[in-house]
């Protein structure tokens, strides 16, 4: 039946995914399950999307209970759970306004345009140019993916939009140097996700907020990965004494429902007025009732918290691994968005682990990274940590 299954997708399916050969049937909380009935802890979470693990008993009853009433009418008209997240993220947050769409890109995609709009209505179009990082992820639409500073994942679709200049990561006078007149904002991950997993530089991200203030222009903040609760804090800025001007979320924001969303302070939101912008899908009650589910069970559960401290076991963990196996380079990472680089390629140690029923993942070819639910039980971080310390010491 597998096989019959991964035959099907690869005759049907666009190729664009290497899968894994495995046809995951159902979960709870941390595992998951094939359909041969094997378990798996899961480090991957679909991404940092499952923050709350998989079928969370109170988010399938919010979908559940919403579904039955209504579940998409229009942005024509007001619905009440996208009243209510948006107040809730805006109580939660920096920003005084909340634009609903469906997706990371698409988050990013409204920002990249709320920025390009802001300056336009103040009569200064010619500030268009958005400087963005090597080595940064924005999504794969034209737009975010012009932002993206990853030659491998823009070859073949050129050319790329006009408007996005690029600097590395943690080098603030390289930034200094690249804002010109032209310039309208600077938008970053505060830790770069598929990167790497690579942190900012004490005080780096404080320069980047004063230059920004310097210059007159806006900080925009890629919060997709590393928002709702991921590193330890609801928002990774949070960390840092500072405010970004627009943020976006998505992947954790619905725990698997897709939403994304941009939010922005009040007189930069304004430049967004009646038309122009929007998602049919945007902000369904679905989705919406979800997601505030989603946040009220992190507050009521204390489940920021939780991640904070099983992180910074689990990255003590990684590290005490790293002193016995000279094979690790480094451990990185906060909360429980970790990393771990390797000497060698990270895809035979992600086998490993698969075979002994732990769903891990590699990016940039040897940085293992570890994305769990953040309700992880510290004893399925042991029994990682065990399994890891085995396949270093014997089968790589
Ligand atoms: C995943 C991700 C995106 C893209 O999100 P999609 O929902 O796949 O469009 C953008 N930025 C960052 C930092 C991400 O991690």
């Amino acid at each position: 039946m597998k096989s019959d299954i991964i035959k099907q997708a690869d005759s049907v399916i666009a190729s664009t995914y290497s899968r894994f050969p495995l046809v995951l049937t159902k979960g709870r909380g941390s595992i998951v399950y094939d359909a041969d009935g094997k378990k798996y802890i899961d480090f991957v979470a679909g991404i940092a999307v499952c923050n709350l693990g998989h079928a969370h008993p109170r988010i399938v009853e919010a979908i559940r209970k919403q579904a039955a009433v209504l579940f998409h009418v229009s942005n024509l008209y007001y619905t009440i759970p996208q009243v209510e997240l948006a107040a809730k993220l805006v109580e939660k947050s920096f920003a005084d306004r909340v634009f609903f769409c469906n997706s990371g890109a698409e988050a990013n995609e409204a920002a990249i345009k709320l920025a390009r709009k802001y300056f336009h209505d103040k009569g200064e179009p010619e500030r268009n140019r958005i400087i963005t990082m090597k080595k940064s992820f924005h999504g794969r639409t034209m737009g975010t993916l012009s932002a993206t500073g990853q030659g491998k994942i823009r070859a073949g679709y050129e050319p790329m939009l006009d408007g996005f200049d690029f600097v590395p990561f943690n080098d603030i006078e390289a930034l200094g140097n690249a804002i010109t007149s032209k310039t309208c904002a600077v938008m970053l991950e505060p830790i770069q996700g598929e990167g790497g997993i690579r942190c900012p530089k004490e005080g780096y991200l404080e320069s980047v907020r004063q230059l920004c203030n310097e210059s007159g222009i806006l900080l925009i903040f890629d919060e997709i990965q590393t928002g709702i609760g991921r590193t330890g804090k609801l928002f990774a800025y949070e960390h840092f004494n500072l405010t970004p001007d627009i943020m976006s979320l998505a992947k954790a924001l619905g725990n698997g429902l897709p939403i994304g969303a941009m939010l922005a302070s009040e007189n930069i939101a304004e430049a967004f007025s009646p038309g122009a912008h929007a998602s049919t899908f945007g902000g369904t009650p679905l989705v919406t009732a979800a997601s505030l589910e989603v946040l009220k069970v992190m507050e009521e559960d204390n489940v920021i918290d939780r991640c904070k401290k099983t992180g910074d076991y689990f990255k003590e963990q990684l590290e005490k691994l790293k002193e016995q196996h000279s094979v690790i380079k480094d451990v990185r990472g906060v909360g429980l968005l970790l990393g771990m680089k390797l000497k060698i390629p990270g895809a035979p140690v992600v086998d490993q682990c698969m075979k002994r029923g732990f769903l891990i993942n590699c990016i940039q070819e040897k940085i293992l990274r570890f994305i769990p639910p953040l309700i992880i039980e510290k004893g399925d971080i042991d029994n990682l940590i065990t399994c890891l310390d085995e396949i270093f010491s014997k089968d790589i």
